[in-house]
């Protein structure tokens, strides 16, 4: 068999061992004569493949007491406009939120969260095209702000807050492109959204950790779904969970788990991150990444070449050398390598001796 080193930036590689056994067990989960995709939802074995998720993010992410994790569809775009309707509720003037405008995907977190309250953009990147974070000691969230919303890693620039801010307002963070790539303090964030495609598994499944006081600001106006709490009270059993996300989902887990956890995951990270930047770095102005050093990501790895025909003849030949995937997003161009969990080190070490060898 041959697999390609994919690095695509989401959907997004997965790690072998998960789809072997997804394959293996995915016309007769486990000698029930079906398979789990075909199973009632209230079945004895969807419930624990369901527990088996939940648990293990807790487990893996050391969520505390208090906080409830919920298992969502809609993607991390659906959080976007779920959080401010949820968490914009139960202000006595005009709500307002504080945002970091750091990239692309915050940006679209703006705009749903405009719908709902005044946005104080408290960092703006976009000046600076979206090169550098805010020094997280420094940020402070303003008085009445219903909650301050980051963007843990942006996908498309390639920047990641390194520690996080401690502010007034409960912090809200997107992290869809780097949650379980690191241990991060739960107990600093109000919630946390992430879709599945990136770092977790296959499309069609959101993680929300939510701490149990946001889950009663909704206002009555909210349909079911969209309500945190409708969800918290049914272990997200309310109505039908997406099934073979979810599954995927603990069998990505069981797998961190297996690789020892957080902390390992995320040394490997560091290493296979590091190894990229310095093969940008080394590199005579070959390559440039336009990154603050302070905030390059270790998830996705974005650089430049000297030009644009450069670039494309770049991304072709890593394709023929089977490493696919290299294009940087259509709005900013370039390159980007993304590195998540399951790309594995040599992955990266092909690339690197690849870039070494196309510069010349
Ligand atoms: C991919 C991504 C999203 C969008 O996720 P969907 O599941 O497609 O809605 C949002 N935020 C970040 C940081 C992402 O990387």
């Amino acid at each position: 068999m041959a697999r390609v080193y994919n690095f695509y930036a989401g959907p997004a590689t997965l790690p072998l061992p998960v789809l072997e056994q997804i394959q293996k067990e995915f016309v007769d989960y486990r000698g029930t004569g079906l398979s789990l995709v075909e199973t009632s939802h209230r079945s004895p074995e969807y419930d624990a493949v369901h527990n088996r998720a939940v648990g293990l993010v807790r487990e893996l992410l050391q969520v505390p007491e208090g906080y409830s994790i919920l298992l969502l569809g809609g993607g991390a775009t659906m959080q976007f406009g779920m959080v401010p309707m949820n968490l914009t509720g139960g202000a006595d003037t005009t709500p307002s939120v504080d945002l970091v405008l750091s990239g692309s995907w915050a940006k679209k977190a703006a705009a749903d969260a405009r719908k709902f309250a005044t946005v104080h953009t408290i960092f703006d990147g976009s000046d600076g095209g979206f090169t550098a974070l805010p020094d997280a000691g420094s940020v402070r969230s303003t008085a009445g702000a219903s909650y301050l919303h980051i963007t843990s890693n942006e996908t498309i620039e390639g920047l990641q807050w390194k520690t996080f801010p401690r502010v007034e307002a409960p912090l809200v963070a997107d992290m869809s492109s780097d949650i379980m790539s690191r241990p991060v303090p739960v107990s600093d964030f109000g919630l946390i959204y992430a879709g599945a495609q990136k770092n977790l598994g296959p499309a069609g499944v959101t993680v929300v950790i939510i701490r149990d006081d946001l889950l009663d600001r909704t206002p009555e106006s909210v349909p079911a779904y969209l309500r945190y709490r409708t969800h918290a009270d049914k272990n997200s059993l309310y109505n039908t969970p997406p099934v073979f996300p979810v599954w995927a989902l603990s069998l990505v887990l069981e797998w961190i788990a297996d690789e020892g956890g957080l902390g390992s995951v995320a040394d490997r990270n560091r290493r296979k991150a590091a190894a990229l930047y310095e093969a940008i770095d080394s590199s005579d102005g070959y390559y440039r990444c336009p990154v603050d050093a302070a905030y390059r990501s270790d998830m996705n790895v974005v650089f430049r070449l000297p030009d644009e025909e450069a670039e494309k003849r770049f991304v072709a030949d890593a394709a023929e050398r089977g490493m696919i995937g290299l294009k940087g997003h259509r709005s900013v161009g370039g390159i980007r390598a993304s590195i998540y969990n399951a790309m594995p080190e040599s992955g990266v070490e092909k690339l690197v001796a690849f870039m070494k060898d196309f510069r010349g």
